[in-house]
């Protein structure tokens, strides 16, 4: 009997693991097809070395995880890479968004260092959009799929809620009057950069689960 089909999801971070699984094989839509994909995090598999995110792009950054981490394993994987870019900071924080602030992660001076740079503007110009990009690679490392998809909001002038993570908090989407901090895992995932991205990226992995190339 051959192999189920299986893919990678490139991140050591089990929170992001979690909810790129759901993203991938969302329960709220069921899939024959998909349901027969096996997702794999970095935890069960062997050690996997560091990639360093130095790509000029987020899409540049996904393509190069994805590609390593299957080089190493000989695995389908799917990477991601996403941030924050600003219209007042030109883009900024972008690709640097996880160590705006100087230290990676950390997300509480990352937020201070936002709202401080965005002290002086004005309400109708803190427009500002979170940015998803997503690629698959096949065992060899060769890219195989790549998407990207934006979830626009406007940047808050204190932090509002406490879920998620990262700028949640200052994320403010205008339809619902509430933050990414405020809102609910569900209606994020719903709406988030990350969701439309794997939107996107779904009926390609699931062309190849049914044309058996995962297996
Ligand atoms: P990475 O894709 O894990 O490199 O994350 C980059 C950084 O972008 C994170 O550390 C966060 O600061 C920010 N970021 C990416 N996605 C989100 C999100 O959904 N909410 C809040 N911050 C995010």
């Amino acid at each position: 009997m051959s192999a189920p089909p299986a893919l990678v999801i490139a991140t050591r971070n089990p929170k992001k693991a979690r909810e790129m699984q759901t993203l991938l094989v969302p329960p709220w839509e069921p899939d024959p097809v998909l349901a027969r994909l096996e997702v794999l995090s970095l935890d069960h598999l062997k050690p996997v070395p560091e990639v360093v995110e130095d790509g000029d792009s987020f899409a540049a950054n996904a393509r190069k995880k994805a590609a390593q981490t299957a080089q190493h394993l000989g695995r389908w994987v799917v990477a991601d890479d996403s941030g924050l870019a600003v219209d007042a900071l030109a883009g900024a924080p972008g690709v640097y968004s996880a160590r705006y602030a100087g230290t990676h992660g950390d997300d509480a001076a990352n937020n201070r260092k936002l709202l401080e740079a965005l002290a002086e503007v004005p309400d109708e110009q803190r427009g500002a959009a979170f940015v998803c990009a997503l690629a698959v690679a096949d065992p060899d490392g060769s890219i195989v799929a790549e998407v990207e998809a934006q979830c626009r909001g406007r940047i808050t002038r204190e932090l509002r809620g406490t879920g998620g993570f990262g700028y949640d908090p200052l994320f403010l989407i205008p339809e619902y009057h509430k933050t990414f901090g405020e809102l609910s895992p569900l209606v994020k995932n719903q709406i988030s950069h990350r969701a439309r991205a794997f939107a996107r990226l779904r009926p390609i992995v699931r062309r190849l689960v049914a044309e058996g190339r995962l297996g």
